[in-house]
């Protein structure tokens, strides 16, 4: 990686089209070629109800921990391409997408720009993001509160683990 400082950032993922763990995977091996970027620690796949809009497939969601000497904007950048390489169609808000990915923390840093916000200002009360963090970075502070407390504060019903450990992103993984 360059000289640039490292940092520590937080992703969520998710999808309900087609297979969202393969493109999830996919996803993650995209941000880990990245020359600037590793892809450190990584969820299990949790299969969640749809939120917002309820209408549509169960989800399945993840979250992993990255380490880049990437802006938080090129980091968004990135993962937005990644998006567009796994074909995501941006239909309704909220509604059916193969793959979504969003900056959930990066390092300490708040941020309030035109179409990039960290933290990631709807994470504290999803059940999907909260349950897959806490499993990585329980001791992980938002807005002074650790994750794990935030993630027992909130309604897990219909959450379930579906992956037994975080490898499931590794091209050649059975
Ligand atoms: P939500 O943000 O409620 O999870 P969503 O993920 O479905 O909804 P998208 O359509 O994927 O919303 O994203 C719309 C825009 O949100 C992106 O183009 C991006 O510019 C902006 N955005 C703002 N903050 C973030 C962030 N922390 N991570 C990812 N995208 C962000
Ligand atoms: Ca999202
Ligand atoms: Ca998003």
């Amino acid at each position: 990686m360059s000289g640039r400082s490292r940092n520590l950032a937080w992703l969520g993922l998710g999808g309900n089209l087609g297979d969202p763990q393969d493109a999830m995977a996919k996803a993650l091996q995209a941000i880990d070629a990245d020359a600037q970027t590793r892809v450190s620690v990584v969820s299990s796949v949790y299969r969640t109800p749809p939120w917002g809009k309820k209408d549509q497939p169960d989800f399945q969601n993840a979250a992993a921990g990255v380490e880049t000497t990437r802006t938080p904007r090129e980091l968004l950048d990135l993962c937005l391409e990644a998006e567009r390489g796994l074909k995501r169609v941006r239909a309704e808000r909220w509604g059916p997408r193969t793959i979504d990915l969003d900056i959930l923390l990066f390092d300490d840093l708040t941020i309030d720009q035109p179409g990039l916000q960290v933290p990631h200002p709807r994470m504290v009360e999803r059940a999907f993001v909260l349950l897959p963090l806490s499993e990585i970075a329980p001791e992980l502070q938002v807005d002074g509160k650790e994750i794990s407390a935030l993630a027992a504060s909130v309604d897990a019903g219909g959450i379930e683990r579906i992956t037994t450990n975080g490898n499931w992103w590794r091209a050649g993984y059975a």
